[in-house]
């Protein structure tokens, strides 16, 4: 699948302004960040899309117009909407007070309309007050790779010294609360990619080295955020007895079979699927605190492909931002 920008339908995105139904607010978009699963659903890594779809969930923008019963925020508010677009509340995921894995969920940019627009509309109960300190382009990234990355970070548990693989997005956030947290973080990049690991270790992170290289001390924890399934025994065999590896993507190329003696020790793997509205308000409120500045890279909307482009080749260092 070709995510087709030129014209259509992001130009129609922009002249039909929709009004909001029961729930809804209509949100003029500020900015809206790209991150790799508009990737993996542009390539069709992940199926079953809405078709035509308008791409993007790392929503900032100011409340335009509310529907019937959309009472939480003011007109003008300026409010982040993320990947979580709706959860059911009923099914025995949400009754468990884990709505992300929710078995109706809908997903903004997936299985609603996103982000790369002028306009969207969203579920007021899935919004959030974007945090006053940052500008839209900069509270942008912090709505997936920031959220995604917390949960991560917290699925990681108390580990001191943790690894992060793939140097990204997400990661450039989450180092910055694990810093602040006083844990080592040992930053895993692209073999070679030697300007990735300076970034690595301009924010902080203790070591800085190729995804092939083994860390200089034992790992309590690792997260994996690039989508490549052969650092799950890569990161397995650098975290101590008892660690955990943190897959924190939603696609992943298949991992290759490894000897059990990689996992046994009672190494755990485990993945993050999704986000809670818990997740969203606990870490919009600990941002500001850390306080997490991003490194953002913007775009302006047409570019929407150029931008997918540079994520791909692996060469944007911090978060592309689309800006209307
Ligand atoms: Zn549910
Ligand atoms: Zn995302």
């Amino acid at each position: 699948m070709v995510l087709t920008t030129s014209r259509h339908p992001l130009e129609a995105a922009k002249r039909t302004i929709p009004s909001p139904g029961a729930g809804e607010v209509l949100i003029r978009i500020l900015a809206c960040g790209v991150c790799r699963t508009d990737l993996h659903i542009v390539d069709g890594e992940l199926t079953g899309p809405k078709l035509p779809l308008v791409p993007g969930h790392e929503i900032i923008g100011r409340v335009e117009q509310s529907g019937d019963a959309a009472d939480r925020f003011a007109l003008g508010d300026r409010v982040g909407v993320g990947w979580l677009g709706f959860a059911c509340g009923e099914c025995t995921y949400c009754v468990a007070d884990r709505e992300n894995l929710c078995n109706n969920a809908l997903f903004t940019g997936y299985t609603v309309d996103g982000g790369y627009a002028a306009y969207t509309l969203a579920r007021e109960r899935y919004c959030f007050q974007a945090p006053a300190a940052y500008e839209p382009a900069e509270a942008a990234p912090l709505m997936c790779a920031g959220l995604i990355g917390y949960r991560s970070l917290v699925k990681a548990g108390d580990a001191q010294r943790l690894g992060i693989y793939g140097f990204g997005a997400a990661a450039h956030i989450i180092t910055q609360v694990a810093r602040h947290q006083e844990r080592q973080v040992y930053a895993f990049t692209r073999p070679g990619d030697q300007e990735g690991q300076t970034f690595a270790r301009e924010l902080g992170a203790a070591w800085a080295g190729g995804s092939s290289e083994a860390p200089p001390e034992e790992l309590d924890a690792a997260i994996i955020f690039a989508p490549v399934g052969a650092l799950v025994p890569a990161a397995l065999r650098a975290v101590r007895k008892g660690g955990t590896v943190v897959c924190g993507g939603i696609h992943m190329s298949d991992i290759p079979s490894f000897p059990y003696e990689f996992l046994w020790g009672e190494r755990m793997v485990c993945s993050v699927a999704n986000i809670t509205r818990r997740d969203a308000e606990e870490f919009l409120a600990l941002a500001p605190m850390v306080p997490i500045r991003t490194q953002v890279r913007t775009f302006p909307l047409e570019q929407a492909n150029e931008a997918l482009a540079e994520l791909r080749s692996g060469l944007v260092h911090g978060a592309a931002v689309l800006v209307p």
